[in-house]
């Protein structure tokens, strides 16, 4: 059986598949940052979609206590072990892997010795510092016969783990805490585990009151003792331990079950990169160091990037609706559609965002929300002014094919278009109106309102017009048909037929514009300038028609001669000189400068009389000698 390790004990629990996940070093001998950890993440460990479900153990412990023995028992990692016959020091730094079929990372922590060796105690406290930041349990390896020796190596370095832990966690004090499980190795079993824990506990309370007397030590720490027999004299009995101690990593039913929730640095996985950095930049540049803080960076951090992937999303889903909006079009489904993009998209970032700082979280969404809604209210503006012009051609339309049909209504066609155009537009405006905006498009709607009201009253004015023509022309021919028989049947009842007649026909006329007049909505004024144009306009026509009649008759009549030998046409001229108003019959012409009613009423002038009277006398008896002349000369044949 190939095992990870050469002094792999038979007595090892299998692991589900054979393969030892790659191992990381994160922070190498020159303490520096590896650029591999999002790779490891994702494609090596497979980790970065865990979301908050993964946790974080660490080790720490003095030089070759077997430590990374017993991770690699515990967890199947591959960290390097000193080997028995060279005793070399091996690689400085930290290393991290993931544990097998678990979602936990490991991490070795190399040389924090520096205290035995001499060397100066920075790296153990920067890596104290990151190791703290990061996970959700410590293991605290140590010799049996390490415990109670209060001055050794262990107390110094827990001395700087609290040190550190004060400055981190100040903060956030008795939400977060952090597990330390200690280890006790080579247990020969003379002294009970209790006992040793008693004295462990005592020597950590100790150590926590040296100027630490404001808080307690449980409000940041929870403590855990377990111990393991000799893995050389023991072998088995070892891996048997250690197969146990495993399991209280994995099975969460186990009543000593390690990850307690409240053991969480809140570092969503798929940001542990940046934070694990953040924090070791934090830790390599001296500054201040603490968790909220660290945690609201890195949830602006990542917030960003996954709102810049979502939006990138976004835009590349709407970048297809531009054109037609531009283009005039009225898109069906825009409201639809805008919003199940606009969804998707804060859906995409919430999924990965909501995990981190939720202050942060909210401030970057209303973010990402403005600014989705921000691009898509350029949509919304193009569709409702396309909506408008469509509601302006389809008023037009409807109106114009309306106003085709016999004894339409005006203000009834005017409407019935206006519901249709207006209804159709706010159907539409509605319909994209997104859900966590305040968009409003009243403006747009009393605009739309205001044109067809312009449309409309230039469309009145016309239709009016052409009614009034209507009736003037139908007016002229009934003029034709009556007038013409009375006027050219002059005699003493002339006048009185023509006025009476016209009179009628007037009201006749006016009493249909008026009634026209209903379906246009016209105000008394507007009826009443009407009315006097049409009385007017008849009257022009009327006074044009006496004009040619009268000439004609005149004219026809001037060869025809009474009974005296008196030209018939000379009896005409005072008649048809004056138009007569019966005195039952009030016509009510307005005069104005166009027409002066009362001088209307003179067809021929006195000298006109005179010129005529003259003129007849002289042709007819020119006429007559004429006659007179060819009598004789036919009798003289
Ligand atoms: P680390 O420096 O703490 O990581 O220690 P290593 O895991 O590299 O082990 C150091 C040496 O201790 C190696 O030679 C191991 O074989 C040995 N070792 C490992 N586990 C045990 C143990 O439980 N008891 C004893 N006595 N030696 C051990
Ligand atoms: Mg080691």
């Amino acid at each position: 059986m190939a095992l990870p390790e050469k002094d792999g004990a038979s007595g090892l629990a299998p692991f589900n598949s054979l393969r030892t996940l790659p191992r990381l070093q994160i922070i190498d001998e020159n303490q520096a940052f590896t650029n591999e950890l999002p790779n490891y993440m994702k494609d090596e460990w497979k980790l970065a979609d865990s979301g908050f479900n993964y946790n974080l153990v660490a080790v720490f412990g003095s030089q070759s206590t077997g430590k990374s023995t017993l991770l690699n028992r515990l967890f199947g990692t591959n960290f390097d072990v000193m080997s028995e016959a060279a005793r070399r020091q091996t690689t400085k730094g930290i290393w991290m892997s993931r544990g097998k079929d678990m979602n936990v990372l490991i991490m070795d922590v190399e040389g924090t010795d520096g205290r035995e060796r001499g060397e100066d105690q920075d790296f153990e406290r920067k890596s104290a510092l990151f190791s703290m930041a990061t996970s959700n349990v410590i293991i605290v390896n140590l010799w049996e016969h390490q415990v109670g020796l209060y001055n050794g190596a262990n107390m110094g370095l827990l001395k700087t783990v609290f040190e550190v832990n004060l400055q981190l966690f100040q903060a956030a004090r008795g939400k977060e805490k952090t597990l330390l499980l200690f280890v006790i190795r080579d247990h020969v079993g003379q002294t009970p585990l209790s006992d040793l824990s008693n004295t462990l506990t005592a020597d950590l309370g100790r150590i926590w009151q040296k100027g630490l007397e404001n808080c307690k030590i449980d409000d940041y720490f929870d403590f855990m003792f377990t111990a393991l027999p000799h893995k050389v004299l023991l072998p088995d009995k070892f891996e048997q331990e250690v197969v146990k101690l495993r399991d209280r990593f994995v099975n969460q039913n186990n009543k000593d079950y390690v990850f307690n929730p409240n053991y969480s640095k809140r570092v969503p996985a798929d940001g542990f990169h940046v934070y694990a950095e953040g924090i070791w930049d934090q830790i390599m540049s001296n500054k201040d160091l603490d968790l909220p803080t660290q945690q609201e960076l890195l949830a602006q951090y990542r917030c960003d990037e996954i709102a810049t992937v979502a939006f990138d999303a976004f835009m590349q889903k709407i970048k297809g609706y531009r054109q037609p909006i531009e283009a005039g079009k009225v898109l069906e489904d825009l409201g639809p559609q805008m919003e199940e993009i606009r969804n998707a998209t804060i859906k995409q970032f919430d999924k990965d965002a909501s995990r981190y700082h939720a202050e942060v979280y909210k401030r970057k969404r209303t973010e990402i929300l403005n600014k989705t809604n921000s691009q898509l209210h350029g949509f919304y503006l193009g569709q409702l002014k396309n909506l408008t012009k469509r509601a302006i051609t389809i008023f037009k339309s409807k109106v114009q094919e309306d106003l085709k049909r016999e004894d339409y209504d005006f203000a009834l066609v005017v409407e019935s278009a206006r519901n249709e155009a207006e209804g159709i537009f706010l159907k539409g405006a509605k319909a994209i109106v997104l859900s966590e905006t305040d968009w409003s498009f009243e403006e747009e709607q009393l605009q739309l309102s205001e044109e067809i009201n312009e449309i409309a009253s230039k469309s009145r004015t016309e239709e009016t017009k052409k009614m009034i023509k209507a009736l003037e022309k139908s007016f002229q021919s009934q003029l034709n048909e009556h007038l013409g028989l009375y006027l050219n049947k002059p005699g003493p009842e002339m006048w009185v037929k023509v006025i009476t007649k016209f009179k009628d026909m007037l009201d006749n006329t006016e009493h249909k514009l008026l009634k026209r007049a209903k379906s246009f909505n016209s105000s008394e004024e507007e009826n009443q300038t009407s009315v006097d144009n049409l009385r007017k306009r008849s009257w022009q026509l009327l006074r044009k028609k006496i004009d040619e009649e009268v000439a004609d008759n005149i004219f026809e009549e001037k060869f025809r001669y009474d009974d005296e030998g008196i030209p018939k046409a000379l009896n005409l001229i005072p008649l048809f000189a004056q138009i007569q108003i019966p005195g039952d019959v009030k016509l009510d012409i307005p005069s104005d400068n166009e027409l002066d009613f009362d001088e209307s009423l003179i067809i021929l002038s006195e000298t006109r009389q005179h010129d005529l009277t003259v003129r007849f006398k002289r042709e007819s008896d020119a006429f007559y000698l004429e006659a007179k002349r060819s009598v004789v000369s036919t009798t003289a044949h």
